[in-house]
């Protein structure tokens, strides 16, 4: 199945995200730079700890899909995610998440963790970031910055004004972005809205897959103190207070047994209590 004959409503947000990017010119070259990386490094995907990765980003994407059936939302489960993990012998402490479902996780991270709760985040934090489109919206912003005018950067009120506040924001910041020439637009807040988005759905998704997410603000801790925050590909993050206090509404609220099928699970970006 193509980008096109999915609902262009992401079923976790519940919203149309911001997209101009041409889906199969952008998946190649995102597949390309990945089994570039892969063929770089030599695989522990064998070993005890590799299977353990593999298996546990099975049992999240096999909870993802149950969700989007019970939601009705079979365009989101059938055929466009092509997931695929490999756990690589390095002592880089990243994972990352390409476009369509690639996941690379770097060994390193794991001298941080001390259960499989504590890796079912990384895995679930990197699908959610496929899974809400967060590279694509980034594409789509560095394309549209070339293109902008000042009738688009009016327009963009005009979207405000009839209920797409979404849009009308994100034209503007790319417009933003295009005007002072600089990157800083969109590293810097989106970065942030986006791994904490990531943080949240990604917590929901390893419970939902039956894991205890309850030690994962301590191991961020951990991790952080190391020096650890150099998390995936965005090279901007939120500060680590931030995201533990994220981590921890989100625990919270999963913890009074929510009804996650009557309304999205990430209707806006989680904000920060302090
Ligand atoms: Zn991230």
């Amino acid at each position: 199945m193509s980008k096109d004959d999915r609902s262009p409503v992401n079923p976790f947000t519940g919203k149309k995200h911001y997209d101009n990017v041409n889906d199969d010119e952008f998946l190649a070259e995102c597949y390309k730079v990945y089994y570039e990386e892969i063929n770089k490094h030599e695989l522990l995907d064998q070993t005890e700890i590799g299977q353990q990765v593999i298996n546990i980003s099975k049992n999240i994407v096999m909870a993802v899909e149950e969700f989007l059936k019970k939601i009705n939302r079979y365009d989101y489960v059938e055929g466009y995610y092509d997931w695929e993990v490999h756990l690589i012998n390095s002592n880089i402490v990243n994972a990352c998440c390409y476009p369509g479902g690639k996941i690379v996780v770097y060994a390193g991270i794991l001298q941080y963790m001390k259960t499989e709760d504590d890796l079912s985040f990384v895995l679930g934090h990197e699908i959610s970031h496929a899974l809400l489109d967060h590279s694509r919206t980034q594409q789509s912003v560095n394309q549209t910055k070339s293109t902008v005018s000042t009738a688009t950067y009016l327009g963009s009120f005009a979207l405000d004004l009839f209920g797409l506040t979404q849009f009308g924001n994100m034209a503007r910041a790319a417009i933003n972005i295009a005007n002072t020439g600089s990157q800083f637009l969109l590293t810097q807040p989106w970065g942030r809205d986006h791994e904490l988005e990531a943080d949240k759905l990604g917590l929901i998704l390893s419970h939902l897959a039956g894991y205890d997410i309850k030690g994962v603000p301590e191991f961020w801790v951990r991790f952080s103190q190391a020096g650890g925050n150099q998390f995936d590909f965005f090279s901007t993050h939120p500060s680590d207070d931030k995201r533990i206090s994220v981590m921890n509404d989100t625990i919270n609220e999963i913890a009074q047994n929510p009804d996650f099928l009557s309304k999205p699970l990430l209707p806006e970006t989680p904000k920060v209590n302090k």
